[in-house]
């Protein structure tokens, strides 16, 4: 959460900034701000509430020339969203300003400290303890900034990614990062430094990738220079960017959502190529192959993750315990982190993460390394922090995903985990050969049938139309289709701000079935599976009740037709990839229901993507 971004160079940096700011805004949209040094060496501050879009009304009559700039989008924690929290954040001198990613946890304590040193605070938020605390340290030590960095960052407790500029230096940036994103891009004669590549990828595709308790100096004309916190010198390779420009456009479509909900056979593609051989029938992954000893001797695998990821997760369940017959846990991060879990060597953590910057999976990762768990991760973003925090594991590879409502991330995390579990049941032998060979026949056709859903895009909209009205909704699911109706409802919930339960389907009865009236419209995700009866009768209940059922079936169904008020037509498909094929239609319909109610899809209340705190 929250968007970083700094130019250094000769170009103007404030279209540069805004550009990037804009790319980033997913993480956040609270506030928008940027600070620029202009010819006369003078440092000024533009921030206002709102988007990137209120900051440029806000700049329109200002001076924001300037080669050195550095610009924010914030996700508040500390401090309600309003003008005077957003960042950039002076120091009492205003020699300084400084932008920040992540939470402060000490800031208190600083803050007193401070205080007691006759420091002034215009803000409620934890980041501007942390520019008065390097400008405290700059004057107590008469040192560079960048050695003012470094020092301060030794007290400082939490999760930061920061990038701070100086009055009277316009050839200087420096910038450090602790549990939060921070990717510097080297241009030809300037620098870049963005939260992630896409404020980057325009302009070059050389990239270095700070680690944590890393401090950057940038200047006109030198190399980067970094050091540890600890004053260790640091030298890292030059990574390249994976990003195309075009993947991080709206390419016609009105939001981010709808776009990435119809490039699921791409990203399909993407994800499976090279690792499906369609001719000889065959999955190759290259992290289970180096690793699948330790998959052969393996205990317990833990699946770890946040939000939709874990509802992928729930579904890794099914998969690797019907393939694999190994015993499976899904925890969600931040209360698997805070317990003491039982873990023991030979088992595997697969952390799945969209960003791979999650800060809760990341601290379950550091968890049961210390435990000696064996890590896998799963996630999207090539080069983010849980890639490389984990021994192994494989990408995604679904393209950036920028609508904070994740879909295609959730389909291509499901069918990563589809062919490890085929993979790995394959050199178990824990799978027949039939089986294997029929589930990747049809993995490898299953993006006409996911077209063919896409085809039917009007049908949901022409039924979500009819259900706006309601407060409420329930998604029931059994199976593979259980974790469908959560993610169908967290989708809801999400982007429209109707309250959505998911609930298995038999459990209804224990307590849901209470809430069902003429008013409740229930999602029952139905298809032809071997729990089809039972859910056929759990229907019947809610309908004896009044609750109106918009079922998702298969093609060619009759039962659930005869008493559902609303069906969607699924192809059919092998049971454990139905989900892929399910959740499609209940993208699409939250998305409709959300249009329908003039909320902002792409940039729904109160959330953001890539959740870096707690
Ligand atoms: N803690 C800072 C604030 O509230 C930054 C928040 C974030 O990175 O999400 O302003």
């Amino acid at each position: 959460m929250c968007g970083i971004v700094g130019y250094l160079g000769d170009k103007q940096a404030y279209p540069i900034l805004i550009k990037g700011l804009k790319r980033l805004e997913y993480r956040g949209y609270d506030s928008a701000g940027c600070a620029l040094l202009n010819e006369n060496l003078e440092l000024k501050v533009y921030k206002t509430k709102g988007k990137v879009s209120s900051l440029e009304e806000y700049c329109k009559d200002k001076d924001v020339s300037g080669t050195l700039g550095i610009a924010h989008t914030r996700w508040a924690t500390h401090g309600e969203p309003n003008d005077t929290n957003a960042h950039p954040h002076y120091s009492q001198s205003k020699n300084l300003a400084l932008i920040h990613n992540g939470i402060i946890e000490n800031y208190l304590s600083i803050k007193q400290m401070l205080t007691k040193n006759g420091y002034k605070f215009q803000s409620q938020t934890d980041t501007e303890v942390l520019v008065q605390a390097i400008e405290f340290v700059k004057t107590k030590y008469d040192c560079s900034l960048f050695e003012a960095v470094k020092r301060t960052l030794h007290f400082v407790i939490g999760a930061y990614a920061i990038c701070v500029i100086e009055k009277g230096k316009n050839d200087t940036l420096v910038a450090a990062r602790k549990g939060s994103p921070l990717i510097v891009g080297i241009g030809e004669g300037d620098f870049f430094i963005g939260s992630d590549a896409t404020p980057i990828v325009e302009y070059t595709n050389n990239v270095i990738y700070l680690d944590d308790e890393e401090v950057v100096l940038l200047e006109k004309g030198n190399r980067p220079l970094i050091n540890t916190i600890n004053n260790e010198e640091i030298e890292h390779d030059i990574s390249k960017i994976e990003l195309e420009l075009n993947d991080i456009e709206k390419q016609g479509y009105p939001h981010f959502m709808l776009k990435e909900i119809f490039e699921q056979p791409k990203s399909f593609d993407l994800c499976m190529n090279g690792r499906l051989n369609v001719e000889k029938k065959e999955i190759k992954l290259s992290g289970i192959i180096d690793h699948i000893d330790k998959f052969k001797q393996c205990n317990k695998i833990i699946i770890t993750a946040c939000g939709t990821s874990w509802h992928a997760g729930l579904i890794g369940k099914y998969l690797f315990e019907e393939f694999c017959r190994i015993p499976v846990v899904v925890e969600v991060a931040s209360e698997f982190r805070y317990r003491n879990p039982v873990i023991k060597q030979g088992d595997i953590l697969i952390p799945i993460s969209q960003s791979g910057e999650t800060a809760d999976t990341l601290a379950a990762i550091e968890l049961a390394r210390k435990k000696g768990a064996f890590i896998y991760g799963i996630c999207n973003v090539v080069g983010s922090s849980i890639a490389r925090a984990t021994d192994s594991g494989t990408y995604t590879h679904a393209g950036p995903e920028i609508g904070v409502a994740s879909t295609k991330a959730f389909t291509t995390q499901v069918i990563v985990l589809t062919m490890m579990a085929l993979s790995i049941g394959k050199e178990l032998k824990t799978i027949t050969n039939e089986k294997y060979e029929s589930i990747v026949k049809e993995l490898c056709n299953i993006n006409e049938k996911v077209e063919s859903i896409l085809e039917k895009a009007k049908e949901i909209e022409q039924i979500s139309k009819i259900f706006t009205y309601a407060r409420n909704f329930m998604y029931l699911g059994r199976g593979y289709n259980y974790p469908v109706a959560l993610e169908g409802a967290l989708k809801l919930k999400e982007i429209s701000y109707i309250h959505a339960e998911g609930y298995p389907a038999a459990e209804m009865k224990h307590g849901p079935i209470a809430l069902i009236d003429d008013e409740m419209p229930c999602v029952v995700i139905a298809p032809l599976l071997k729990t089809y009866e039972k859910v056929l009768s759990n229907i019947e209940e809610i309908r004896s009740r009044k609750g109106k059922i918009i079922a998702i079936v298969t093609q060619g169904d009759k039962d659930i037709k005869n008493i559902a008020d609303m069906c969607f037509e699924i192809p059919q498909t092998e049971e454990c990839l139905t989900s892929i094929l399910s959740v499609i239609p209940l993208q699409l319909f939250s998305y409709y229901v959300a249009v329908e109610k003039g909320r902002d899809v792409d940039q729904p209340r109160n959330l953001a993507k890539s959740v870096t705190v707690e």
